[in-house]
């Protein structure tokens, strides 16, 4: 797991965590390392382990949490939830993760410019009519072009 230096611990970040949906039960994690064991991404890249994201927020490592990027790489395909002994909601934890690092300004440029373009428009990719031709061409019927709705519950 390497060295976890506790010097800039928040007591308080592992209290806010288990208030919140998806990180109640953090505290039962008995450290089985079923998730990591379980989970598409770590196979590939050793940079992204559940288990170990779990134990830094656990000992209350704020930005080492937060700002990293790691937590981005979760494809939240649920195979880590579904085997978890404890009944830790890891999936639903990395979306909590994912939703406090966006609040605080610490998600990747991509992850803004999309959040941008679906308050702008209501999509991340624009439909227009040279969409619908095509769509059309092919026996499918025409898309609205703007998605007003999305943007007023974003407004
Ligand atoms: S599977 Fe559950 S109990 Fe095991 S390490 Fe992961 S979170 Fe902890
Ligand atoms: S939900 Fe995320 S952490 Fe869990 S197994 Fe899938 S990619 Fe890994």
């Amino acid at each position: 797991m390497g060295t976890i230096d506790l010097s800039k611990s928040d007591p308080n970040f592992r209290d806010q965590l288990t208030r919140e949906p998806g990180g109640e039960q953090i505290s039962a994690c008995f450290v089985c390392r079923t998730c990591t064991a379980s989970c598409p991404i770590s196979a590939v890249n050793e940079k992204f382990n559940p288990f170990r994201i779990i134990r830094l927020a656990l000992y209350g490592l704020r930005d080492e949490v937060l700002k990293n990027d790691f937590i981005w790489l979760c494809s939240s395909c649920y195979a880590c939830q579904e085997r978890c002994p404890q009944g830790v909601s890891i999936t639903d934890f990395m979306t909590l993760l994912k939703n406090l690092a966006f609040k605080e300004g610490h998600a990747p440029v991509g992850i803004k410019t999309q959040m941008e373009l679906i308050k702008a428009q209501g999509r991340i990719y624009a439909i227009d009519e040279f969409d619908n031709k095509k769509r059309n061409k092919a026996g499918l019927p025409s898309l609205p072009t703007s998605c007003d709705v999305v943007k007023e519950l974003l407004a």
